[in-house]
C-alpha cells in the first residue's frame, strides 16, 4: 500500500505531471488505443526526461509497485497500461532528430512513427517501421517491428542502432553493439523486459517516394489470387512487398460507393526499387487478373504509412490472435477463404506480412527475434467501435486461429498477441532464444520488475 506522504515526496521531485484517480483528466489519460482495455492505475507518470523515468523506476522498485511502461498505447493486449499500478507514461519524451550525413535517426522514447517519419522524410530518408503511424516506437521496436519495408531492410530492429536504457536498479545505460551488447540483443525482439528504453536510434534509408498503395478483387477470386500472391512474393525481390487482407470495403473516399462495405481480398503493395521500373514491375500484377479496384500509385512514404490511420481511430474494440506461417497451402487458403466469406464487422481483418527478403537473411542469434525462416506473420483481428459486439468478433477471431494454427509454424510476433496467452505461447515465440533471454533477463532485472509485457521470467535462484 503507498503512503500519501511518499506519493507527494516522489511529485515534488518530478518535472513531469502526475495523474491519480480523482484527477481531472485521469479516465482520459488511462485509456489506450484498444477501446476493450481499461485499467485503473495508481499513479501516471507523464515522464519529461530521463530523470523522471528514473525516479519512477526508482519509486516503483522500493514501495514494490507493479510497474507499467507506456510508449504510444497501442499495445493489443494493453500492455502499456495495468490496474493499482504506476505507468510510467513516455509520451512527453518526443523528439527525432536526424543526422542526415550520418543518416540516422535518434527517436525519443514517446515518440510515434509519425513523429519519426515526419523528421526523416524532409530528408528523403526512412527507416522501416509498421503500417499505422500512430504506433509507439517503443513497442513496436523492442517486439521487433514488421511492416512496409521489411523485405527490402528488415525488421525494425535490424535498423537500430543504439538505445538508452533505464534499468530495474535505476542506472542508466547505454545498448549497443558495443556497448552492454548482451543487452542490446535482447531488447531486439524481447520486448520491455529489460529496461525502460529513452532513446532510440535508427539507421536510415534513401525511401522518399514509394509506389504502392491497394489492389482489391473480389471474394469469389480468393483463391486464385491468394495462390498467384503465395508464388509472387516467395520469389519477388527485395523491392516489392505486399500484405495480403481480407477486409470489408471503407464507405468513404477514395472507395467508390458501389463498393462501400463490400467484403473483398486485396494485397497492400510497396515497390521502393528505382521509381522510373515501378510500372514495368507492376504489369505483370495488373495482367495477372484485372483488380476490382486498383488504387497504386506513386506517393510519399508517410503517406503510405498513414493510410490506414484514419480508418483505424483509436478507441475501437480490439481482439487480436496470431501465428508465423511458413507456407500456405491449398488446404490452409481453403480455411482462410470460410472466414474471410464471414469478416463479422466492417473493421475485422486478416493480414498476412511478408517476412522473406532481408529480415531472412539475419541469423536466428542475431537478436532475440526467433522466426527468421517464416515466410509470413500472420494477424486476424476482431474490430468494432461497439462494445455490444465483442462477442461476436471475438469468437470469430478464435475460430479463425483455432482453424489456422494447424498450418502454422509454431509462435507469434509478441506484437501481435493479446495479455493472458500464457508462458507457453511466449516460450514458442523466442524458440531458442528464450533460455538467453531468460539469463539476460536474470542479469538486468532479477525481481521481474519488468512484468507487464510478453513476460520472459527471469530464473528462480535470482
Ligand atoms: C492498429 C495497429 C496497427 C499495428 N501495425 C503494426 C505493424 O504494421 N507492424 C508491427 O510490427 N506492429 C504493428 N502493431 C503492433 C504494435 O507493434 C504493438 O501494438 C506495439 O506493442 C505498440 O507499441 P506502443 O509503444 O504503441 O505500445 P504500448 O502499449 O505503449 O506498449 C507496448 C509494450 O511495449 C513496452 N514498451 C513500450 N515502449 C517502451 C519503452 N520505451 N521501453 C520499454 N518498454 C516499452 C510496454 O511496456 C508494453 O509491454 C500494430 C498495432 C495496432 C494497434
Amino acid at each position: 500500500m503507498l503512503n500519501e506522504n511518499s506519493i507527494q515526496e516522489f511529485k515534488a521531485g518530478l518535472r513531469g505531471a502526475v495523474i491519480e484517480p480523482g484527477d481531472k483528466g485521469y479516465d482520459e489519460a488511462r485509456k489506450v488505443y484498444n477501446g476493450m482495455i481499461h485499467k485503473k492505475p495508481r499513479l501516471i507518470v507523464r515522464c519529461a526526461d530521463v530523470a523522471d523515468v528514473i525516479r519512477s523506476v526508482t519509486f516503483a522498485r522500493d514501495n514494490n509497485v507493479l510497474l507499467a511502461i507506456r510508449g504510444g498505447g497501442h499495445n493489443a493486449g494493453g500492455l502499456g497500461i495495468c490496474d493499482d499500478g504506476l505507468v510510467i507514461d513516455l509520451a512527453p519524451i518526443k523528439y527525432a532528430r536526424v543526422d542526415p550525413a550520418a543518416r540516422t535517426v535518434t527517436a525519443g522514447g514517446g515518440c510515434t512513427w509519425g513523429d519519426v517519419d515526419h523528421a526523416t522524410h524532409v530528408f528523403g530518408l526512412a527507416t522501416p517501421s509498421g503500417i499505422i503511424s500512430t504506433t509507439g516506437v517503443g513497442g513496436l521496436t523492442l517486439g521487433g517491428g514488421l511492416g512496409h519495408l521489411t523485405r527490402k531492410f528488415g525488421l525494425t530492429i535490424d535498423n537500430l542502432l543504439s538505445t538508452d536504457v533505464v534499468l530495474a536498479n535505476g542506472t542508466f545505460v547505454k545498448a549497443n553493439a558495443d556497448e552492454n551488447s548482451d543487452l542490446f540483443w535482447a531488447l531486439r525482439g524481447g520486448g520491455g523486459n529489460f529496461g525502460v528504453v529513452t532513446s532510440f536510434t535508427f539507421k536510415l534509408h534513401p525511401i522518399d517516394m514509394i509506389y504502392g498503395g491497394p489492389t482489391l478483387y473480389e471474394l469469389s477470386e480468393a483463391a486464385e489470387v491468394m495462390k498467384w500472391y503465395r508464388e509472387l512474393i516467395s520469389t519477388a525481390l527485395d523491392d516489392l512487398s505486399g500484405f495480403f487482407a481480407f477486409m470489408s470495403v471503407p464507405p468513404g473516399p477514395p472507395f467508390p460507393e458501389n463498393l462501400h462495405r463490400r467484403k473483398m481480398c486485396g494485397i497492400v503493395w510497396a515497390y521502393v526499387g528505382p521509381q522510373t521500373k515501378a510500372e514495368e514491375t507492376f504489369k505483370p500484377i495488373r495482367a495477372f487478373t484485372k483488380p476490382v479496384l486498383d488504387l497504386v500509385g506513386p506517393l510519399p512514404q508517410p503517406a503510405l504509412q498513414s493510410m490506414f490511420d484514419a480508418l483505424y481511430p483509436p478507441g475501437l474494440q480490439w481482439y487480436w490472435k496470431a501465428d508465423f506461417v511458413n507456407e500456405l497451402s491449398d488446404d490452409a487458403i481453403a480455411e482462410h477463404i470460410r472466414f474471410g466469406e464471414t469478416l463479422p464487422s466492417m473493421h475485422s481483418t486478416m493480414h498476412l506480412y511478408p517476412m522473406n527478403g532481408a529480415a531472412s537473411r539475419v541469423s536466428k542469434s542475431d537478436t532475440a527475434w526467433n522466426y527468421r525462416d517464416a515466410t509470413w506473420a500472420q494477424v486476424m483481428v476482431g474490430v468494432d467501435p461497439d462494445p455490444a459486439n465483442n462477442d461476436k468478433t471475438i469468437a470469430w477471431t478464435k475460430s479463425y486461429y483455432d482453424a489456422l494454427h494447424p498450418y502454422s509454424a509454431g509462435g507469434a510476433y509478441v506484437n501481435f498477441m493479446m495479455a493472458d496467452e500464457g508462458e507457453e505461447r511466449v516460450k514458442a515465440t523466442y524458440g531458442n532464444n528464450y533460455r538467453r533471454l531468460v539469463e539476460i533477463k536474470s542479469k538486468y532485472d532479477p525481481k521481474n520488475l519488468f512484468r507487464v509485457n510478453q513476460n520472459i521470467k527471469p530464473s528462480r535462484n535470482n
